[in-house]
This record gives C-alpha cells, structure tokens and sequence, in this order.
C-alpha cells in the first residue's frame, strides 16, 4: 500500500477521514459505527466538543514548558486523579508502555529497599503490557517477544486467575518484589478472572500485604470509566499500590499516567525517573477536560449500556453457542468458531470491532454511545455473526 511505512501493522483497506461521536466516516463519505474507539481510546467519542475546544485554546496559549518548571494544569489533573481513584500521587507520561516503564521501575526500587539484589515481579499468561523491551518482557504472548531476545529479566509468569500458582512462586522465588495484573485483560480478547474481579482483587491484596509486594495494576485499558467504574479496581474495597492507566485518559491525545499509593508513593525520588514530553501542559488540560467529562455521564452510561448490550446480545446469539463477557464497555463476544472473517464482514456491514485470540470479537465502543446507536450495533453485528455462524454450519 506504501511502502515508505515500515509494514509493522497488518492495515484493513480503508481509511476514515473524520468522526463525531460513535460515528466514523470514509473517504467516500460512508458512516461506520466504531465500537472499538481507536482501541479503548476515545471515550468520549470523536471530535468531542470540550476536548476539541481545550485543545484549540491551550495550543493557542501555551503547549510545552518541560518538566523543570511547576506545571499547575499537571498539578490540577494530578489532584483530580488522586481524588478519583484515592491514591496519592502521579507521574505523567505519553503511552501505555511508558507508564508501565515507570511501575516496573517502581517494583525495582521497592525490591532493593526490601535488601533483594535481583528483584522479580509476577506477571500472568495472556496479559499484555506493551512493547518497549521490559514491557514486552512482561507481556503473556509468545507473539509479541520472538525476534525479540534476549528478553529483559527478572519476570516470573503464572496463569491468570490462579491464586494457588501465586503462593507456589512465593514459596519458590523468595526475590519477588512486586505483581503486574490488568483486572479485566484486555488485548487477550476481555478476560475476567474466572473467580469474579472483586474476588480476584482482594485474594491478590492479601497475598501482597502477607509478602510485602506491589500490588501494581494495568488499568491502561480497564481505566477511565470504560468498566463502569473509574478503575477497574474500584468494584472492588481493595487500594493497589500502583495503578498505570493511559488509552481513555486524553480521548486520543497522547497521555499515561502512573498512580502511587502505600508504600510506592515515596519510592521515585528527585533524579529517579523522568520525560521531556510528559504531562504538557496541553495534555493535562486535555486530559482535566477528558475526566470531568467522563464523570458527568459516560461513566454511568458505560455501565447500564454494557449490562443491556449483554442482556441483547446474550437474547440474539446465545443460542447459537455465542457466549457474551465482560463489565462496562469492555466486551466480548466468545464464538465456537474463529471469528477473524468476522472483522471484514462487519466493516462492509458498517461496524468496527476487533478479534482476539482467533474466536473473541472485541467490543470497546465510546462511552457516550446512546440507547439507539446500541440497538443497531447489536442488529448489524449479530446479523453479520448469524449469516457467518450459519454458513460455517452449512460447510
Ligand atoms: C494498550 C495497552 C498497553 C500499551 O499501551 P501503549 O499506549 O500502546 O504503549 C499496555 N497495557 C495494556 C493493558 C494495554 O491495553
């Protein structure tokens, strides 16, 4: 298609020339229903109208002073994400990965503080963390390393959901410092932990308190309302010590943050880790735009469509051997077959979802998307997986 890109990504043959709202539309002027949200991204959906106006007047007052300087918009962001979540305090970076950078890093120096020369942090199947070299290292997906090598160390993997496979490595490698979990894995197709979230995340706090760990959580994409709650974790009592977040936090514009609690909160000391770009100006005033806005509704809304797009999915396709997951608006649908014909398909039906793991369509539309706009995303995507399911029957 263009060689002048390095071919890193697999592209479908279309390109969207503009948006608002839950709609995209192409160079033909086409409407498409975009029920991934450029990957859990624009929570507040396209060309939202705060977002677009912040942006236009901090670019037009000022975008970028580094951080050597106090920076009250980073402060004010800083404030009300402390608030929200009840942690302590943040470090701003630009991705996901980079966030998860600065916990791994956090793991480390809590590790050294506990006297452990060689620190590990427990990290399960199927997650994904990104893709610089530690965060690949740490991510569940052969995929993602090979070519890769020699990985970065000082990971010890267990199975997701398996608090037995914990106390196991606990007992074997007395150089843990820390464990990395996303509470609802995500890239891995929308995977709940099979004893419940609540459950999960409480076995694992005790577990962290009895060995003196980081209980450090991914909520890259699980955070900003996408579940229903501001983080994931927040369906449960339990306060982790690190949470990393990033995709719904600028609805697109770049921004990550790292969350401390506990005893994170004083590890990273003047010196210890840092960014050029982190935390602008622009993108903290992005990013206070993109919060409040989530909190004014989309949050609650996230979690009455997501139990009524269960409910209609579950009515359509249930008894066709579809099982339907997951909280909010991070959801699956799990086919007996594999779904990846299912991408394309959907695309010439006018709606945008992903696959993952072969079988699992990936649900993550905006947040703002209305009772109408779920009534014909239900409509297009079952009807496109009932002729499917119906033909591979036939075959
Ligand atoms: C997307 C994602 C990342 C990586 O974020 P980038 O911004 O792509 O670096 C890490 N962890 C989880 C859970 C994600 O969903």
């Amino acid at each position: 298609m263009n060689d002048t890109l390095m071919p890193t990504y697999m592209r479908q043959p279309v390109a969207f020339l503009r948006g608002s709202g839950v709609w995209l539309y192409d160079e033909n002027g086409r409407a498409y229903l975009d029920a991934l949200a450029g990957i859990a991204v624009c929570g507040l959906g396209h060309a939202h109208p705060g977002v677009a106006a912040a942006l236009a007047d901090q670019a037009a007052t000022l975008i970028h002073t580094s951080n050597l300087y106090r920076n009250p918009l980073q402060e004010a962001l800083a404030a009300l994400l402390t608030e929200v979540s009840g942690m302590n305090n943040c470090f701003f970076a630009n991705s996901g990965a980079e966030a998860n950078e600065g916990a791994l890093k956090l793991a480390r120096l809590h590790g050294h503080s506990r006297g452990i020369a060689n620190p590990a942090v427990i990290v399960m199947d199927n997650s994904f963390h990104g893709r610089t070299l530690a965060t690949l290292s740490a991510t569940g997906n052969v995929k993602v390393q090979k070519g890769f090598e020699p990985l970065v160390e000082g990971f010890i993997r267990v199975p997701f959901g398996d608090i037995d496979a914990i106390r196991a490595a606990a007992h074997n490698h007395p150089n843990i410092a820390a464990l990395l979990v996303e509470p609802i894995q995500g890239e891995s197709g929308v995977r709940l932990p099979p004893q419940g979230l609540e459950s999960y995340l409480e076995q694992l706090r005790t577990l962290c308190d009895q060995h003196d760990w980081l209980m450090m959580l991914d909520e890259i994409q699980t955070g900003n309302a996408r579940t229903g709650k501001y983080f994931a974790f927040q369906h449960s009592k339990i306060l982790p010590d690190v949470v990393t977040t990033a995709k719904g936090l600028g609805n697109g514009f770049p921004i990550a943050a790292v969350l401390a609690a506990g005893k994170a909160t004083h590890l990273f000391q003047p010196g210890m880790h840092g960014t050029t770009y982190g935390g602008t100006p622009l993108a903290c005033r992005v990013a206070l735009t993109t919060v409040q806005a989530l909190l004014q509704g989309p949050m609650e809304n996230a979690r009455l469509q997501g139990i009524a797009l269960q409910q209609a999915f579950q009515k359509r396709l249930g008894h066709l051997g579809v099982e339907v997951t997951g909280l909010g608006l991070m959801l699956a649908l799990v086919l007996p077959v594999s779904a990846l014909p299912l991408v394309e398909r959907g695309r010439e039906a006018g709606v945008l979802f992903a696959v993952s793991s072969e079988n699992r369509i990936r649900l993550l539309p905006p947040l703002i998307i209305s009772t109408e706009e779920c009534a014909l995303l239900v409509d297009r995507l079952s009807s496109v997986v009932e002729s499917y399911l119906r033909e591979v029957a036939g075959a």
